[in-house]
């Protein structure tokens, strides 16, 4: 069974951010994905994840910030682009989907939070292994 097309309203909310880069040939290969979608719509609705981020100062990386706890307060986890990793067609759709991928394995209870891969080359940064030893995961 599949489910209903992303729009570009669904890139209006959290993926604000990323939504000029969405074009309708972008959509259209994201709607080709079952689980991009369920992905997408996901974050979107997930009380731990922040507004997605692109970052100008590191135009080549992308990463996922997992939730923290401090004091009791949750920051809540976010996915950040930069903007070299999304400004092109199969960028955008390997790098969301890598994120994406990111984001549902290591949020904290996620079965697989442990093991982050380590990621070199354009998707993932040195920041995202930096996020990693401040959580004390490996
Ligand atoms: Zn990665």
């Amino acid at each position: 069974m599949s489910t209903a097309d992303l729009t570009n309203a669904d890139f209006g909310d959290k993926f604000a951010a990323i939504q000029p880069y969405v074009t309708s040939t972008a959509l259209a290969y994201i709607n080709r994905s079952e689980r991009l979608k369920e992905l997408v719509r996901t974050y979107q609705a997930d009380t731990r994840t922040n507004d997605v981020v692109v970052n100008a100062a590191k135009p080549d990386a992308a990463w996922y910030n997992v939730p923290v706890v401090h004091n009791g307060e949750t920051e809540r986890g976010v996915l950040s682009f930069g903007p070299n990793t999304i400004n092109t067609l199969p960028r955008l759709i390997e790098v969301l989907s890598h994120e994406l991928g990111h984001y549902v394995v290591e949020n904290p209870g996620a079965v697989s939070h442990r093991q982050r891969p380590k990621c070199r080359g354009r998707g993932c940064s040195r920041r995202e292994r930096r996020g990693s030893a401040q959580t004390g995961r490996e």
